[in-house]
């Protein structure tokens, strides 16, 4: 596939993307469009993997992982290595094609290529060397962490990009092979990143297929993938660890939230009303950690609450590829009708909308940025994942109640806490349940920084040692001289 060094804002040319099996460039008779969410015009035709050829990718990535297991660290850096650069030469190309097929305007495309490419450049720096634990002149026990296989990784339609790399680079830093699928709405920059990454890696080492939601079904049954590490909703996770089952397979799940953010009485409002805004707006709130609920004590509620009005009015939605625009559309018709579906159930319920609502009829998946005034807590946007721009702002007294129903929800992905007094805000923090609590910030991540749900939000750590652990088996040799 060759995607023309595309200069912002041109459109990229349609053209026929093609899997990574074995090393090769494989295509298929049956095929599907992608989608430009700002126009719904189709971008380029993807084609749609057979079991079959599912099966020749797992084999190949079986192949692959008999002499990948036995490479050094120093090949498997370089390996990752040579995958940044190969974003990195055509990082233009990139935001363009993001931007087109994700919707997401260029700062946003930005931070995804840019992080996938830093990312790679920092896993390839992690290891996980043998420990000695015991070593009492009598026995020698040492734990060492070897490759599970072939691992499956299936990735959803908000990062495309960069959750990809985020299952690639460990794993293969590991010492495993991989079967990659993206989302059907989003496949472009994985199936492009995957050609390119034939050029650094020996065949069968990354297997990028494309295909719908059967395609990620049949990975999890598959009797050759040892792990999958899936990011998606909660419903597609519990189903992946129903099938997984079958083998026994590793799992790593990211799953969905419904985050808190709580707002202590002795902040400035109107110092952190973009900050707030932001965190609950990036990505057209298409992001697993989006503020979803936002709390706010009663001292400072109507301040807050006029201070995130007065921003978001001033923020511009419209077609990524332009040069103004803040925040994109919805990616896809079927996240859009959810969203729609939502909308309308706060105008039935009678909501106070204080900015937003019901979209227009332009063409494009575009819902305009919506804050609700105080909804009950049972009502379905303050209980649901909207996973798109409609924020409940909620009322509060006293730190017990906010704590008790921060937590009362199935999810316990991520939250945030915003006072003067860190102090304060740490105690909060520390009753939360949640993977991840940021404190007068969100949104920041790490190679080095463990990040994973509580609850229904996930099982398992991506990032950190601890994330490239989870691509590992243990293994434990004990050994002591032979008896004389
Ligand atoms: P989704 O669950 O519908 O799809 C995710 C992936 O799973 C896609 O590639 C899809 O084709 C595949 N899939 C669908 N059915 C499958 C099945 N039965 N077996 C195996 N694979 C299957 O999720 P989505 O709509 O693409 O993404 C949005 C969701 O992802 C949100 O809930 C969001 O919170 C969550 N998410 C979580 C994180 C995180 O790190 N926790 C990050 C991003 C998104």
């Amino acid at each position: 596939m060759k995607v023309e060094h595309a200069v912002w804002g041109t459109a990229i040319p349609l053209s026929d993307f093609a899997m990574s099996i074995n090393g090769r460039r494989i295509t298929s008779d049956d095929t599907e469009l992608a989608t430009n969410p700002a126009t719904e015009e189709p971008i380029a035709s993807f084609p749609l993997a057979s079991r079959k050829q599912l099966d020749l990718a797992v084999e190949a990535a079986k192949v692959a992982f008999t002499s990948w297991r036995e490479t050094d660290i120093a090949t498997r850096r370089k390996a990752l290595e040579g995958l940044a650069d190969q974003i990195e030469k055509n990082y233009e190309a990139f935001l363009t094609l993001l931007t087109t097929e994700q919707g997401k305007p260029r700062a946003g495309a930005e931070w995804e290529i840019g992080g996938s490419i830093y990312w790679l450049r920092e896993i390839a720096k992690q290891s996980l060397p043998e420990e000695v634990v015991r070593d009492d002149g009598e026995n020698r026990v040492v734990t060492r962490y070897t490759p599970i296989g072939v691992i499956g990784g299936i990735t959803p339609w908000n990062f495309p990009l960069l959750l990809a790399v985020w299952k690639i680079a460990p794993a293969l830093m590991a010492g495993n092979t991989m079967v990659l699928k993206p989302s059907p709405f989003t496949p472009l920059c994985t199936l492009w990143f995957g050609e390119l990454a034939q050029e650094v890696l020996p065949p069968g080492v990354l297997n990028v297929v494309s295909g719908g939601n059967d395609l990620g079904q049949w990975m999890t049954e598959h009797p050759d993938i040892g792990k999958i590490a899936f990011t998606g909703s909660t419903a597609t996770g519990k189903r992946v660890m129903q099938s997984a089952a079958s083998n026994l397979k590793r799992l790593t799940l990211e799953l969905g939230g419904n985050d808190p953010a709580v707002v202590l009485p002795d902040v400035n409002p109107e110092a952190i009303a973009k900050d707030l805004f932001w965190a609950s707006f990036q990505n057209s709130s298409q992001f697993c950690v989006a503020t979803k609920r936002l709390y706010v004590h009663e001292v400072i509620y109507d301040r807050v609450v006029k201070a995130l009005v007065e921003y978001a009015r001033g923020v511009q939605v419209d077609n990524g590829l332009l040069v103004e625009s803040q925040l994109g559309p919805l990616q896809n018709r079927m996240q859009y009708e959810k969203v729609c579906n939502l909308l309308q159930d706060s105008a039935v319920e009678g909501h106070h909308v204080l900015l937003g609502g019901a979209p227009s009829d332009r063409k494009g998946y575009f819902v305009p940025i919506t804050l609700i005034d105080n909804p009950p807590d049972d009502s379905r946007c303050v209980v649901e994942e909207a996973f798109g721009p409609v924020l409940p702002i909620l009322k509060y007294r006293d730190v017990d109640e906010v704590v008790r129903r921060a937590n009362d929800t199935e999810y316990g992905l991520a939250a945030s806490i915003w006072s003067a007094d860190v102090e304060k805000a740490r105690d909060v923090a520390r009753r939360l349940e949640a993977g991840t609590v940021w404190i007068n910030q969100i949104h920041v991540f790490g190679p080095d920084i463990a990040f994973g749900g509580h609850k229904q939000s996930g099982m398992g750590i991506e990032n950190s040692l601890h994330g490239l652990s989870e691509y590992c088996n243990m293994q434990t040799i004990m050994e002591r001289p032979l008896a004389t």
